[in-house]
């Protein structure tokens, strides 16, 4: 069959990627605040700004907002600025507030925010006070907008191993309540995970998340530790992972997400530019990405923003960009169950506003046949425990040579008579629909994540 490349997939428009739900998995609550803000804390709290900035724009070309910086001095110039504002109660709250708002405005349902509480306690904050503060930020940003959140820690790989000790020994206190994993961040090269193994053994012991940014500054062999001495669940940026193909295709095989911060990487000179950045390699190889800000502020980037230029940039169709944002939603440190029901109502919704837009347009969004099996496969997947009566294929063409996998359902796969959404990504549902031997088919670490069927079929 030949494609019609004129028009092969529906117009993939800003609009469009404002209005799905999204995650944002990695974005640093120092690095993320408003320049008003910063401006309105330095004037309450009389902090002198770099060489006077007293607007937005001074302030906006002294932390190199956006732009590629000239080494890693330049680039962390910004966060003495963010950081020279955020040492109270009340600012603390506020940036977290205000993260949340903004990511809540560009239809983010759910976002990690991670932060080191070590760099807030220059007047005297305890590490106790400083995560109730960002936590209540946080409440308030999801008792406003619905936003769903949680912490990450960081502990700083230049700082002392034993500092990053204190940060897990936090990151035990608060688990289960506001915060949901650990990290190790910081200047990657000198300073190698393994220096902090007494941390990341609390952590592990405690059954505790880990992510651990490896793979941006340094080659593959600081993700290979990241991995197997530090116990990473996820590996934050990994631009260097395709430097080794064994370890690719081990995080690859073992579903282990990769926080991708592509605007960042770039402004960082992890990746020269987006045409040199691995990720659509990693896309076309199946690894689980999933698209982050880092910097929301730094960066001068939003997730809506991320999503766009890797559209443009990749010429990524509606199929790639429905797994970006399923891998985002799975790939989070939400409870299992609780990722479940969240994963199918967003896959429901993304699926809903296709359906819009071709409404709208007046024709099929998706008119190109390996798009439309794409999408299908995802969705059939999401119901291959299930009898394949219950699973509506009316929209898509039939699937070549794949009845035979997605029509034999488990041998104990529900009966279900609830309504089921076909567009639920692997097995997800609601944890009432669960049965037994679907969380006897977990796998086991180093993902946390369930099976996953539809990296298999596809
Ligand atoms: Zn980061």
């Amino acid at each position: 069959m030949s494609l019609d490349i004129s028009a092969p997939f529906m117009d993939i428009t800003r609009e469009f990627l404002h209005e799905i739900p999204k995650t944002d998995l990695h974005v640093h609550l120092d690095g993320s605040l408003r320049l008003s803000t910063i401006l309105e804390l330095a004037d309450k709290q009389g902090v002198e700004l770099p060489n006077g900035a007293n607007t937005e724009e001074e302030l906006a070309d002294e932390i190199h907002m956006g732009e590629v910086c000239e080494d890693l001095d330049d680039y962390l110039k910004a966060f003495d600025v963010t950081l020279s504002v955020l040492q109270t109660e009340e600012a603390l709250y506020r940036a977290a507030f205000e993260l949340g708002e903004d990511a809540a405005k560009e239809n983010v349902r759910y976002m990690e925010v991670r932060y080191s509480p070590l760099l807030h306690t220059r007047e005297g904050l305890s590490f106790p006070v400083i995560v109730e503060a960002v936590a209540e930020g946080l409440r308030e940003a999801k008792r406003q907008y619905g936003i769903m959140s949680g912490q990450i820690i960081c502990g700083i790989r230049h700082i002392t191993p034993e500092a990053s000790l204190r940060l897990a020994e936090l990151c035990v206190a608060f688990k289960d309540k506001e915060v949901v994993a650990f990290d190790l961040a910081g200047a990657e090269v000198d300073n190698p995970p393994k220096d902090h193994k007494e941390a990341f053994y609390l952590i592990r012991n405690n059954n505790v998340n880990l992510t651990i940014h490896a793979g941006e500054a340094y080659g593959p062999e600081s993700i290979h530790q990241a991995i197997h001495m530090c116990g990473a669940h996820r590996v934050g940026h990994g631009v260097r992972l395709r430097e080794d193909g064994d370890l690719l295709n081990y995080v690859n095989d073992h579903r282990i997400p990769l926080e991708v911060c592509p605007s960042s990487n770039i402004q960082t000179q992890a990746c020269k530019s987006f045409e040199s950045h691995p990720l659509p390699f990693y896309i076309s190889y199946g690894l689980r990405c999933t698209i982050n800000t880092d910097n929301r502020l730094i960066t001068d980037t939003s997730v809506t923003g991320e999503l766009e230029k890797v559209v443009d940039h990749y010429n990524l169709n509606i199929g790639d960009l429905r797994r970006l944002i399923i891998n985002g939603f799975k790939s989070s440190f939400m409870p299992y169950r609780k990722k479940r029901t969240v994963t199918a109502q967003a896959c429901t919704e993304f699926d809903a506003i296709v359906s819009e837009y071709e409404n709208q347009q007046g024709e099929e969004a998706i008119k190109d046949p390996n798009v439309a099996q794409e999408i299908a496969f995802q969705q059939l997947a999401a119901d291959a425990r299930k009898p394949i009566n219950d699973v509506s294929l009316d929209r898509y063409p039939p699937l070549r040579g794949r009845e035979a996998e997605v029509e034999t359902p488990r041998k104990s796969a529900p009966e279900t008579k609830a309504p089921f959404d076909s567009s639920v990504d692997d097995h997800v549902g609601t944890p009432e629909e669960d049965s037994p031997d679907m969380d006897a088919d977990e796998r086991p670490e180093p993902s946390s994540d369930d099976d996953e069927s539809e990296d298999v079929t596809v």
